[in-house]
């Protein structure tokens, strides 16, 4: 029996990374294409989904700085690669009969809309994808802030966050394989203890506006299926 959403409205951000599979830099197009059917998955349960892919398969603008460039101008090359991994999701749902588009914060009116919070709710109203390109379209900001943001003006009943591993630790349980998992924490928790979910900016938008955030692995199959459906394995922090 299918189980009732637990969360309807949804914003989920995937890192630039989560696109790589296994290659040190870039797109992978098998990748790509399990991640839509993930979503496809989510949409016919009911889902409103919105979603913000960042940049870091391709550029950060941090790292363009440490080599000596402009940090704005790495910046900028950083927003415009997620305007890059949006179409390419985009483009694979709408290979499976989902309705998808991207509206970035950076116009690029010739190759996708801008994004407008009115547009964008009446888009997903309807029932289609939306991505959500370009971060908050301003340099010195983090795709998990922009998602964050997007969260609250688009009013999400959760933001969810798919990473590597299935939810939040008290370390790298890639380098201590005895860290604690933890299945649920406050937004106090998670900024005192300085644990790894996303950047403050982010964490705070998201708790000044009572968006709960669940982490979970964006590599476990139907993993984001569960978490609507209240299954699986995540973290909340709310
Ligand atoms: N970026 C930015 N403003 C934003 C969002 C992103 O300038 O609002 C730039 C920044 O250079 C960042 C890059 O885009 O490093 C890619 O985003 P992010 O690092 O958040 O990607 P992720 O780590 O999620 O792949």
């Amino acid at each position: 029996m299918t189980e009732p959403l637990r969360w309807r409205r949804i914003l989920l951000k995937l890192s630039g990374e989560a696109l790589m599979g296994s290659q040190p830099f870039g797109i992978d197009p098998a990748v790509v294409e399990r991640i839509s059917v993930e979503i496809a998955d989510a949409v016919k349960l009911g889902a409103q989904v919105g979603v913000v892919v960042g940049g870091g398969n391709i550029f950060r603008g941090v790292a363009v700085a440490a080599k000596g460039g402009n940090r704005v101008t790495g910046d900028h090359m950083g927003m415009l690669a997620t305007v890059m991994n949006s179409l390419t999701l985009a483009d694979a749902l709408r290979r499976r009969g989902v309705p998808a588009r991207v509206l970035s914060a950076v116009p690029v009116p010739s190759i996708c809309e801008t994004f407008t919070q009115r547009g964008a709710d009446r888009y997903m109203e309807d029932g289609d994808v939306i991505v959500f390109a370009g971060g908050t379209g301003n340099p010195f900001f983090t795709t998990d802030s922009g998602a964050a943001l997007r969260a609250a003006e688009m009013q999400c009943d959760a933001f969810l966050k798919g990473t590597q591993v299935d939810g939040v630790y008290s370390e790298d349980p890639k380098i201590n394989p005895d860290a604690e998992r933890y299945t649920q924490l406050s937004f106090e928790e998670v900024i005192q203890r300085n644990l790894k979910v996303m950047d403050t900016t982010a964490i705070a938008l998201a708790r000044d506006n009572s968006i709960p955030i669940i982490v979970f692995s964006i590599h476990t199959p139907g993993a984001l299926v569960d978490v609507l459906q209240q299954r699986g394995r995540y973290t909340l922090v709310s």
